[in-house]
């Protein structure tokens, strides 16, 4: 039950020391619960079980012991982390099978309706999403806020109230950002050179998702003009018709068939269409990193969110989750061009040191006023490149660094620690301490 804490921290072994409150809940069922004031988890605990995510919630934090320099615990945070990063609460509120034929009929009918019908149609089935008390809206750090807690009561119990740790990101770095670009029409690719330009003119990397077996063709001088620029170039889907997770069997051909895309273009990196998903699903796929899971889907067809704003692994899959509104939903469901819901996004992942994950499609940046609100938010992430260390990377290379930290060691040296692994010329050493309780970070 310490391995989730440590692949989170990568802390040396010796500091993670949890256990559970014996085995009381064995055979329970899961539930929710706080683990602290407003963070909400979900799994079998000692506590008293609440299938729903509302009204006063029991708090496992008042069940906390420490004995020694063992922090006894009334949950496993394992559990708990995986419950909600690979959204498995969703399972205990899977939506009716009408909801699911009606979702099917319009998936089947889109290409053929108007966008303003389309728009009408979805924000009227996403009614009362600004309700939803979980995950978290606009951004649910629910994970990353359990493994918070989990290292005040470490430091609470460790003999120096110190603990050195492999920081997040690679050199000083303070966060991280990645811009994705879907290419959802032949309008979209068309638009793609420009939008190269857009980006060069910032500095801003990006990867561009390509639909590799329908609506318009994917050449190898597409391939090489996006590479050739510096960007980045992944799977999108695979004929982008929302049915990719409808069944198993199918699904696992068209993994095969993606899987063989993904060597053609040369990618790393797959994204689902409209971010549909089955994460248990994802071992059939032959990808290093996948961007397919919100972290809070309110506004999205499917529901549930991962409510994590790190980087996690899914079996070998590193997935990258979208931690903010995707352009299309912005404009056209919330009807909104200003900045407001991208900067207190921006303000939440930051205050975690997580990683930003923005979808802008070329198809929907056809209006100035697009133009405009989407070179605003390349302007502000520069900025906090040059102001707060915001590290504005290519997928590709997160994922680089992801995996290479997560194979780092911290091992002892004289006084003090020292990293091993491969790429730890990057890396840093971090402390966490408490000041007044709270949980801060110090560089070595
Ligand atoms: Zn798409």
């Amino acid at each position: 039950m310490n391995q989730v804490f440590l692949e989170y921290f990568r802390c040396p072994d010796s500091f993670a020391n949890f256990a559970l409150a014996g085995d009381e809940f064995n055979g329970e069922l899961p539930g929710y619960f706080t683990f602290g004031s407003g963070l909400t988890c979900y799994g079998r605990s000692v506590l008293p079980r609440c299938e729903t995510p509302t009204g006063d919630l029991p708090d496992a934090a008042a069940h906390v012991r420490i004995e020694g320099d063992t922090c006894v615990l009334p949950f496993d945070p394992t559990e708990v982390a995986t419950n909600l990063r690979c959204e498995l609460y969703t399972s205990a509120t899977r939506p009716p099978s009408w909801k699911r034929l009606t979702r099917k009929i319009y998936y089947a009918l889109r290409p053929l309706l108007p966008t303003y019908l389309r728009c009408h149609l979805q924000r009227a089935s996403l009614k009362g999403w600004d309700q939803k008390p979980f995950p978290q809206w606009p951004v649910d750090r629910s994970v990353d806020r359990m493994f918070d807690e989990l290292m005040v009561l470490a430091l609470k119990a460790a003999p120096d109230q110190r603990i050195p740790f492999i920081w997040f990101w690679p050199e000083d770095h303070s966060s991280c950002a990645i811009m994705t670009h879907d290419v959802e029409t032949s309008d979209g690719l068309a638009f793609t050179p420009q939008l190269m330009a857009i980006n060069a003119s910032f500095g801003i990397p990006a990867s561009f998702q390509l639909i590799p077996a329908a609506r318009y063709t994917v050449t190898p001088e597409t391939l090489s003009a996006i590479k050739a620029e510096g960007f980045e170039v992944n799977v999108h889907d695979l004929k982008h018709d929302g049915r990719l997770f409808e069944d198993h069997a199918n699904f696992q051909q068209a993994a095969q068939r993606i899987n063989d895309f993904a060597v053609g273009f040369g990618a790393q990196g797959f994204r689902s269409a409209i971010l549909y998903r089955n994460q248990a699903w994802f071992k059939d796929l032959r990808v290093s990193y996948d961007m397919s899971v919100p972290n809070v889907a309110h506004l999205d067809p499917q529901a549930g969110g991962c409510c994590t704003v790190m980087p996690y692994f899914i079996g070998k899959i590193l997935e990258l989750p979208v931690t903010a509104t995707q352009d299309y939903s912005l404009f056209h469901i919330l009807q909104n061009y200003s900045q407001d819901l991208w900067l207190q996004q921006i303000a939440l992942v930051l205050q975690q040191h997580g990683l930003l994950n923005f979808i802008v499609h070329p198809d929907y940046l056809n209006t100035p006023r697009a133009r405009t609100c989407y070179t605003t938010l390349l302007a502000e992430l520069t900025r906090l490149r040059a102001e707060s260390g915001l590290w504005i990377a290519l997928p590709r290379d997160v994922n680089t660094w992801w995996r290479q930290r997560n194979a780092m060691t911290l091992i002892p040296r004289g006084q003090g620690w020292k990293i091993e692994g491969e790429g730890s010329e990057r890396a840093r050493i971090a402390y966490a301490t408490l000041r007044n309780d709270e949980l801060t970070y110090v560089f070595a």
